[in-house]
């Protein structure tokens, strides 16, 4: 069935395959991002897809934005929390600012989004939310403590939140993607990256397309159990 569907920092990476991918399925489809304005129009141009430019650590320009895309789009069914930054250094050397930058935009987001879609959710007993966490979140990562936290913090939300949604129609997902070749990889240095590479033992780095398929697939009718769940998709790095 048709949806409506939010993915944010759905222009870039891992949100864009989602975006895609939704629309392949036939649902309605808006896009999120915050400053990459060149990736977003591109992006506009070449899928049809509109989008909308918010900053998702911020409650009260979610709140005006999500007005906007509902009266333009339609309530939203969908919500694939995605947007996602890293500020990466040790805890001995890390600001306030790079610790509190990542909480908000990474984890904070979710409450955001969340708590504006939930009671129109609710009311019409449906809903999809598909959390998007990180390897890194189960495991834990050297350098990354702020980025670490945020994204263990996405699994307590996502069972949390789903155990409140579940009798109203709408589940509660989380992904925890593992290395995946995108804009936020990239920027890992070369000799990092070999060795990262060297520990998955699929042999290469993962594709958005096979993130956005496990959305895809939560966001469907056909995943209406499962809901609280953490779907792992690593290549083997890190078995939970
Ligand atoms: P990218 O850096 O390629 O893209 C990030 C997207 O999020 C962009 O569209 C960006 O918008 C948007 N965004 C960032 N900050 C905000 C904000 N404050 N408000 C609104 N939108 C924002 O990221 P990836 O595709 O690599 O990652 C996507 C998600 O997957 C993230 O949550 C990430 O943590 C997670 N992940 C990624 C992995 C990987 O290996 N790539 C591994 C595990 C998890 P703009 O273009 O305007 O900057």
């Amino acid at each position: 069935m048709a949806r409506t569907a939010l993915v944010t920092g759905g222009t870039r990476g891992i949100g864009r395959a989602i975006a895609i991918a939704l629309k392949d399925d036939g649902h309605k489809v808006a896009a999120v991002y915050h400053g990459n304005e060149e990736a977003a129009h591109a992006f506009e141009r070449e899928v049809s897809i509109p989008t909308f430019k918010f900053d998702v650590a911020d409650f009260a320009a979610c709140e005006s934005a999500l007005k906007r895309i509902e009266q333009e789009i339609g309530p939203v069914d969908v919500l694939v929390n995605n947007a996602g930054i890293t500020r990466d250094v040790q805890l001995h050397k890390m600001t306030p600012a790079q610790w509190n930058e990542v909480i908000a935009t990474d984890l904070t987001s979710c409450f955001n989004m969340c708590r504006l879609v939930i009671n129109g959710m609710r009311e019409r007993n449906f809903g999809r939310i598909i959390n998007i966490s990180s390897i890194n979140g189960q495991k834990g990562q050297f350098g990354q403590t702020n980025y670490s936290a945020a994204k263990a913090g996405i699994l307590g939300f996502t069972k949390a939140l789903a155990q409140e949604s579940a009798a109203k129609g709408i589940t509660v997902n989380a992904v925890a993607p593992g290395y995946i070749a995108t804009d936020m990889v990239a920027a890992v240095s070369k000799d990092i990256l070999a060795r990262i590479v060297a520990q998955i033992p699929v042999g290469r780095l993962g594709h958005a397309e096979e993130i956005a398929q496990v959305v895809q697939f939560l966001a469907s009718d056909k995943a209406a159990f499962i809901t609280g769940s953490t779907i792992t998709a690593n290549g083997g790095q890190y078995v939970v």
